[in-house]
């Protein structure tokens, strides 16, 4: 198939920004008239030193990140987070506070128990994870270090449309799948982190934005490389960055702005998975899965209610162009991921199949 005849659905790593790859095409083999590849230069170059700055000074800008608050650029995916997150934040005799709306929220506190006391706050698995937990739902401890949730279930399709209120207890967040699709007030959060694979560049940079007096009390076993005040002491640094994919960040950063920053992607994406809600609502075949107050832009899930129709689904879509639409294994269904990247002409050619599909099936 040619690029052109596809639109890609795939959860993550995901759809990047035409602009930001033809740009990266263009500068494969040599960047700037440097002679060489991004690739192949070293990390402590003018070169590279500049295309680190500035991704992070894009960075800083789009999500307005206050001074009180580092950037770092790592590695090891937003996995290795939900260890370092308990390894620097927990103390010695912490416990913290988690918020159980999927599959990865579930993995950062089964992580986080290694290191110390973890109480679970909220847990919608009593139906799936098809809501996310209001606030007078939310079983808080005053004296936990820090609170964690998971801004937007990629698997289940369900995001949080509120920032929960915790009083004095740091906010913790994974952002992996719908950072920079609207504004943040960062300053309201203790600590922030995505996996660059949904919405920013390639995997293998891990983006955590974190209130830097929250730094300097990890654990003593604390690997070095999982240490923040190492890292921010270093930015990010004490080691080779993975420098590729900051650049790649640097790109979509330049795209992003082109689009309105955050405020303009909010109602991009707002639009784009509005239409496809809309139709979901009124069609005879699929169903929406997640509750409707919890709907995320980013990952929309739904089924046939037969498995056997979901599968032809998912084959004949594949064959039509609209790749990737298999919801992950543990959910069920099919699922469409509309990331930043996604255009809207993406999510028309999925409602005009999906109509087509229905009428094909006689309902
Ligand atoms: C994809 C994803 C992860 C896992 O990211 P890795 O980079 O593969 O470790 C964690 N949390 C969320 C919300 C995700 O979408």
């Amino acid at each position: 198939m040619n690029r052109e005849e596809v639109f890609n659905f795939s959860a993550g790593p995901s759809v990047l920004p035409e602009a930001a790859l033809d740009r990266a095409a263009a500068e494969l083999k040599n960047y700037g008239g440097s002679g060489m590849s991004v690739m192949e230069m070293s990390h402590r170059s003018a070169w590279f030193q500049e295309i680190f700055d500035s991704t992070k000074a894009k960075l800083r800008r789009a999500l307005d990140v206050p001074d009180s608050h580092e950037i770092l650029f790592l590695q090891g995916g937003a996995s290795t987070q939900f260890s370092a997150v308990p390894l620097n934040l927990m103390g010695e005799g912490g416990s913290a506070d988690y918020a159980v709306t999927g599959n990865f929220a579930k993995l950062a506190a089964q992580e986080a128990e290694k290191y110390g006391a973890v109480r679970v706050a909220a847990d919608s698995g009593d139906k799936n994870h098809t809501y996310i937990p209001a606030q007078e739902a939310l079983d808080l401890d005053p004296k936990a270090r820090y609170f964690y949730y998971c801004a937007n279930n990629t698997i289940y399709g369900t995001e949080w449309h509120y920032v929960p209120e915790t009083g004095d207890v740091p906010l913790v967040c994974d952002m992996s799948s719908n950072i920079l699709s609207k504004p943040v007030d960062v300053g309201r959060y203790g600590l922030i982190f995505a996996g660059a694979q949904k919405n920013m560049a390639p995997a293998g940079v891990t983006v955590v934005i974190l209130d830097k007096s929250l730094a300097g009390h990890a654990h003593p076993l604390t690997p070095k490389m999982l240490d923040y005040d190492l890292m921010i002491r270093k930015d990010s640094m004490y080691n080779t960055p993975p420098c590729w994919c900051i650049y790649m960040l640097g790109l979509t950063l330049d795209w992003l702005e082109s689009q309105g920053g955050v405020a303009g992607m909010e109602r991009i994406k707002s639009a784009r998975a509005g239409k496809l809600y809309a139709y979901l609502d009124e069609s005879r075949l699929f169903q929406p899965i997640a509750e409707t107050e919890a709907r995320s832009d980013m990952n929309v899930t739904f089924r046939t209610g037969d498995t056997d129709l979901d599968a032809a689904f998912v084959k004949e879509a594949a064959a039509a162009g609209l790749l990737n639409l298999k919801g992950h294994r543990v959910a069920g269904g099919m699922r469409a991921s509309l990331y930043n990247a996604m255009p809207e002409a993406g999510v028309d050619a999925l409602i005009a199949f999906m109509k087509k599909f229905e009428v094909e099936h006689h309902v």
